[in-house]
């Protein structure tokens, strides 16, 4: 259940026409290396916040979808028809949540990423935190019972 009246945040496409909301902290949030991440960011990696499906509301939609299939699976990704922010989507391995962006929270900011991905992509002049967790394995995907 989206939960109305606890705290929310929002995040947003470059032009502010596609806007979600989420009701609660990220299931999984992580960053990625991979080259699609990349190419879908156009920056060294992309943040990944994915939330239970059901914690996230679309609040204004002017999005198309971009759907393609890879080592995770059918993906679908919604980005902004006017600006072309790719603001949220699913992914077969990620059964039950969507992901949003994490740097279209940029005005109400998630908080760390507890996890990097695909370390084989790392750009070599990129470092994390100690905190995070390198790699992702399957134990660590959240399911619902
Ligand atoms: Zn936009
Ligand atoms: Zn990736």
């Amino acid at each position: 259940m989206f939960n109305e009246g606890t705290m929310t945040r929002k995040a947003q496409c470059c032009c502010g026409a596609c806007v979600v909301e989420v009701s609660s902290e990220p299931a999984l949030h992580g960053v990625c290396n991979c080259n699609n991440c990349k190419k879908r960011t156009g920056s060294a990696f992309g943040i990944s916040a994915y939330f239970w499906a059901e914690d996230v509301r679309v609040v204004s939609d002017n999005t198309a979808i971009y759907a393609l299939s890879n080592d995770h699976g059918k993906q679908e990704r919604h980005f902004c028809r006017n600006c072309g922010t790719t603001l949220y989507w699913q992914v077969e391995i990620f059964a039950g949540m969507t992901g949003v962006a994490g740097g279209c929270f940029a005005e109400d900011p998630l908080p760390d990423p507890t996890f990097y991905a695909m370390l084989d992509n790392k750009c070599a002049w990129v470092s994390f935190s100690e905190q995070m967790k390198a790699g992702l394995k399957p134990e660590d995907i959240p399911t619902k019972n």
